[in-house]
């Protein structure tokens, strides 16, 4: 294996010369006094029913909440948001851990270059299809995030050689063929020139995490010598995929190594950046709780309790209104439960080792996996109980395909019209899920939503819909229970 590459060297966007993660601004804000009760009423009031992005010192008002029927409100309104922009959908997704190579040496992480007792493995081509295999022909996944650590031998060109063999896999399943249709990348940042290699691969949306925009803490979290280790260059990663391209990115904290509080301000500005410089924000944001790692080397002081954890999901979807909102099966089922209707994705039947899908180890089995899992649930119970609740699994992503991204997605949002053509395309892609995978129990309570669903879609005719399209939504059930996929809206 190589050793440490050279350190990148920044390109010459020199117009990104003052950070937008203004530290001092962050640190004046959670200083100001405790908004009065009024104030966070009209804050709360002007994102439902405007669904306006909020000012950073409006997101720290809310941050101040403690009142509980103050926070009820807030949670509410929360979801007023969620359900007003994305409706009952939650997609669905799983990660798929390529390789745990990594020349970094985060504290926090089992997959650090320092923890000797990391098994080390990086997946072969016949390995992902392999992983590929169980993903979309048994549980029926149709999107992934694929998951790289940072080493120069695994870099652009095996990212986008794993994302194009993930790709080709196309599985006979019970009436159709199971395949993945959109893979989205959580790697290490990347020159301009390698963007464009994963770009070309067919990427979905690239996630770079900054982990901690405190600069002091990111630097004790982040050794010397590493190229983590340098603030800037992860900061603007995703600034160089809008460069290389890519308009569709993720922003992310890790909860848990300092103030959360500092960190959804962090996230919140980071959000306005992006949307100011390209015109769009973050596709999505994620809100990770630090969990316990095999090796780590930190003692967890800031631990997020599940309280705070509930309050900074509604004031993230409260103040960044447009932007999907990932939880993740670090999380309880309890805790999940808890945010889901403030959120629009998560992940099920997660697997965070390599080789963990088709290999059936120990699913906790600490040396091989970055973190321990919260919710080991299969995707058909977590799509079962999404259906009680009254959600509906979405697996589309036609969306991408039809060229619906970044400014042009996001001005659908916006309008009303994405929401439109993503209820319909619910529909159609559950009723493939559910007939291509669901036991029984679960297609029993899926039915009962999509009876739900299109007696709404029909009480909507003459306003959001009209006769003809209900008729064609009719007639691609009606395709799809004969076989056919990927019919689309
Ligand atoms: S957090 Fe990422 S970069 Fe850091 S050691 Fe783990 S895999 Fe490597």
């Amino acid at each position: 294996m190589s050793q440490i590459p050279a350190k990148k060297v920044l390109p010459p966007h020199t117009r990104y010369d003052s950070d937008f993660a203004d530290e001092k601004l962050i640190r004046a804000m959670l200083a100001a006094p405790k908004a009065d009760n009024g104030l966070v009423h009209d804050i709360i009031a002007k994102t439902k029913e405007n669904r306006e992005a909020l000012e950073p010192a409006e997101a720290a008002a809310l941050l101040s909440v403690d009142d509980p029927e103050l926070l009820e409100e807030m949670f509410a309104a929360a979801a007023a948001v969620k359900k007003a922009v994305y409706d009952n959908r939650v997609v669905t997704f799983a990660p798929l851990y390529c390789s745990n190579y990594c020349v970094n040496n985060c504290v926090y992480c089992g997959f650090r270059s320092g923890n000797g007792q990391s098994v080390r493995r990086a997946l072969t081509q016949d390995e992902v299809r392999r992983e590929t295999e169980v993903l979309c022909g048994q549980i029926g996944h149709k999107r992934l995030v694929s998951v790289y650590g940072e080493h120069p031998d695994y870099g652009a060109d095996y990212i986008a050689q794993t994302m194009s063999t993930i790709y080709s896999v196309k599985v006979p399943v019970r009436s159709g063929i199971g395949q993945i249709r959109r893979v989205n990348v959580n790697a290490a940042p990347m020159t301009v020139d390698e963007l464009k290699t994963v770009k070309a691969a067919g990427i979905g949306t690239f996630q770079v995490f900054q982990e901690t925009y405190d600069r002091d803490l990111y630097a004790r979290l982040h050794p010397g010598g590493t190229p983590k280790s340098d603030f800037r260059w992860r900061l603007y990663a995703l600034h160089r995929a809008f460069e290389a391209g890519i308009d569709d990115v993720a922003i992310g904290a890790l909860f848990g190594l300092g103030d959360w509080k500092f960190e959804v301000l962090g996230l919140l500005l980071h959000a306005r950046d992006l949307e100011k410089t390209f015109g769009v924000g973050p596709h999505t944001v994620s809100f990770p709780r630090l969990e316990n790692a095999c090796g780590s080397a930190l003692k967890n002081k800031h631990q997020v309790s599940d309280a705070d954890f509930k309050k900074l999901v509604a004031v993230l979807r409260l103040c960044i209104p447009y932007a999907g909102m990932i939880v993740t099966a670090r999380e309880t089922p309890e805790v999940i439960r808890s945010v889901i209707a403030m959120c629009t994705q998560r992940d099920a039947s997660t697997r965070i080792g390599i080789g963990a899908y088709s290999d059936r180890y120990t699913e906790q089995e600490s040396e091989r996996q970055q973190f321990l899992l919260g919710d080991t649930r299969p995707l058909d119970a977590v799509i079962a109980e999404l259906a009680e609740m009254g959600h509906i699994t979405s697996f589309c992503t036609s969306g991408y395909r039809c060229g619906r991204t970044g400014d042009h997605i996001m001005k659908m949002l916006k309008s009303g019209h994405e929401g439109r053509f993503c209820k319909l395309n619910a529909v159609l892609t559950f009723r493939e899920w559910l007939n291509d995978f669901a036991s029984d129990s679960t297609k029993a309570a899926g039915e009962k939503l999509i009876a739900r669903e299109l007696a709404e879609i029909r009480a909507a005719l003459g306003t959001a819909y009209t006769p003809e399209i209900f008729n064609q939504l009719l007639q691609y059930q009606e395709r799809i229970n004969k076989g056919e996929r990927d019919l689309c809206f």
